[in-house]
């Protein structure tokens, strides 16, 4: 009975981990294709959705992107 209940936990937090991973999936609005994408605010423009090579070239641009992406992810 235990073992039983321990895989139905571990389902439950497999399920959990692919939902969390599903969510991160975003259209890249730099390259126009579905990855794990992070919210980007540039400048005071509204937040846009970048992949990591699309935000490198951001980054190259804005030097402050990283501190904006650590706010942004611990929000999540
Ligand atoms: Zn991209």
């Amino acid at each position: 009975m235990n073992e039983l209940l321990m895989e139905f936990k571990e389902l439950k937090e497999m399920k959990e981990n692919i939902r969390r991973s599903v969510n991160a999936l975003e259209l890249c609005w730099g390259c126009e294709r579905i990855c794990e994408c992070k919210q980007q605010t540039v400048d005071d423009a509204a937040p846009v959705w970048l992949c990591i090579s699309c935000r490198n070239k951001f980054s190259d641009y804005q030097p402050m992107a990283e501190d904006l992406f650590r706010t942004a992810v611990s929000k999540f």
